[in-house]
Formats: C-alpha cells, structure tokens, sequence
C-alpha cells in the first residue's frame, strides 16, 4: 500500500514536472549551430550535393500537429535566382523567409522579422543580399523607376549613398557590388533601430544578428558577420554571441551542443574532409527532427502521456481492487 502511494506521488509529481522541463520559449538550436546549419546546408549546395532534407509527409505531419519551429529568420531579395530554401539545403518549417526586393527591412519587413525572431524565437536573423542585384543597381545607376517602386527604393538610397562616400573612385561595376554589401548592412540598421524585440533579444544573445551575400554564380553565400557597428545599434551592448565571418563550418556532429570553435577556424578543414558532406547531412537530420520549440516538445507530451496512463493504471486498480493490498 505505501509502494502504491509513493509511486502516485512520484507519478502525480513528476508528469507536471516533466512538461515544466521543455523550459518555453528556447529554441532547442542554439544561434552557433543554427548558423553552422546555414553554412552546412549552403556548401552542400554549392557542391552539388544537397540532400533536400524535411520535404517529406512525416515532416508537413510533424509540423502541422506541433506548429512551426525554424531556426533561422532570412530576409531576402525577391529576385527568383535566389531560392532560400534551396541554397541552404534546408526543408519545410526550417527557414522563416521574408522576401523583398531589394531585401530591405522597411515597416512589413520589420513586423515580419519580428514574428519569426520574437513569436517563433528562431535563434538566427540573417539579411542576405545577392550579386547582381537589381534593386541595388537601379538605384545605383539611378534608372527611372515607376508605380509603387521608389517608395520601394528609397529604403536602398543610404545604402548607396554611402557606398559612394567610401568609394569615391570607385567604377559603376564596383560600387554595385559595394552597394549591395552596404545595403545588407543598412536592413539590419533599420531592423535594430526599429524593432526594440529584436535588439533586446540581440543584446542577451537568444539570437544572433548577420549579414550574408549570396553569389548567384558558384551559389556560395558569403557570411558577413554581425554588423560592424553592432555595439553602437544596440545602445552599446555587445551581444554574448558572435558571428566570425566564414563561409564554411565543421558540421554540427551535436546540433544541440554550443559550438566551441569559431567557424572560421573550421574554413578549410571542412574543405579538406571528405567525410563532411554525409556527416554535416547527420548533424542537419538531428537538429531538424528536434522537437517544437511551442514550449511543449514532442518528447515531454509523450512522456507525460505515459506518466499520465501509469497515474490512471494505479488509481484505477486501487479503485477497482481496494482489498488487494
Ligand atoms: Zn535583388
């Protein structure tokens, strides 16, 4: 009978208890490995060798039951030759992606980055420009431009402005290329002088703010790093995480793990390891299956239901069977 009591207890105790652990609101990617994700998934593609990860029913089953939980929050150029998804080599519910022309962060934009940074708690924000870009090179080159589509540039203009002021010497061709760097830049300004979310959740490191180039010819998207004024942006706070700017990560063998070297570190090793694709393709399949960030993961519901079935089974053979003991 005591037996009975304290296995109740224990059951009635820890089924609550084992709910409270899925701790809500972390994501389960930390900002270090979600963008050792990014860079993972972006070389596999840009050897050819992407995996196409998360496409399949057991996913869009996975994510319409527990809702979504990407880890990564990119605001990108509409242009149609820079397919986020793809040139990460990342799946349904991984990416969170904003696109607009331009990739600039104007009120929408904003709004946007803040659902899938703040809401969803995705633990990178990336602002990736493109070569040859467009948008950038109207407003470099000053073209004529019509409809809605000025209201649309002139979040470019100080881009490009300053772009001209560093480079004064600079070639069309060359200040282009400029531009698009600075425009990267200038997003994630306007994102951090606008949105006091994402600066705040910036500054205690829950996610990790970076620019990225993306080069639509060898498909290798060039990390930046956080912005080089990042301190000044968030009123002199200099955020616990950092973004070493590489294009190229050892993979994530333990996706939940903190990273412990920087990724630029890791540049050429991952180069030289054949072995890096398959396993980088391990560490993606382990992070992705990780469980909803919803604040109730996959794993605490089952083991709470279990709990729940072993609390019922007691109380019910007790009931049933009140002599036995
Ligand atoms: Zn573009």
């Amino acid at each position: 009978m005591f037996i009975k009591r304290l296995v109740l207890v224990f059951l009635l105790v820890f089924a609550p208890l084992s709910v409270m652990a899925s701790s809500p609101g972390a994501h389960p990617v930390s900002p270090e490995n979600g963008l050792k994700m990014l860079t993972e998934g972006n070389l596999r593609f840009a050897l050819g060798q992407s995996t196409h990860p998360n496409t399949s029913f057991s996913r869009r089953l996975l994510t319409t039951t527990e809702g979504q939980a990407p880890f990564a929050t990119v605001i990108a150029c509409s242009d149609s030759r820079v397919p986020v998804e793809i040139l990460f080599d990342q799946g349904i519910g991984d990416l969170f992606v904003i696109k607009v022309a331009g990739n600039v962060a104007d009120t929408d934009e904003i709004g946007s980055a803040e659902y899938g940074v703040d809401h969803l708690g995705t633990p990178v924000l990336m602002v990736l420009g493109h070569s040859y870009c467009g948008a950038v090179t109207a407003v470099t080159t000053g073209a004529e431009v019509h409809g809605s589509i000025p209201a649309l540039v002139d979040n470019i203009v100080p881009a490009v402005d300053k772009a001209r002021h560093d480079h004064p010497d600079a070639e069309t061709p060359e200040l282009i290329v400029q531009a698009i760097e600075t425009n990267v830049w200038q997003a994630i300004e306007d994102l951090l002088d606008t949105s006091h979310a994402i600066a705040d959740r910036a500054k205690d490191g829950r996610v990790i703010v970076i620019g990225a180039v993306y080069d639509i010819l060898t498909g290798k998207v060039n990390i930046l790093g956080a912005h080089p004024n990042q301190t000044e942006l968030l009123g002199g706070v200099t955020p616990p995480v950092h973004a070493e700017p590489a294009m190229h990560a050892e993979p994530a063998k333990d996706a939940h793990a903190p990273a412990e070297q920087a990724p630029a570190e890791q540049a050429d090793a991952a180069h030289a390891d054949p072995t890096v694709e398959k396993a980088a393709a391990e560490g993606h399949a382990e992070a992705a299956e990780a469980p909803s960030s919803g604040g109730f993961g996959f794993f605490s519901f089952i083991v709470f239901v279990l709990l729940l079935i072993g609390a019922v089974f007691v109380l019910d053979k007790k009931i049933l069977n009140p002599d036995q003991d």
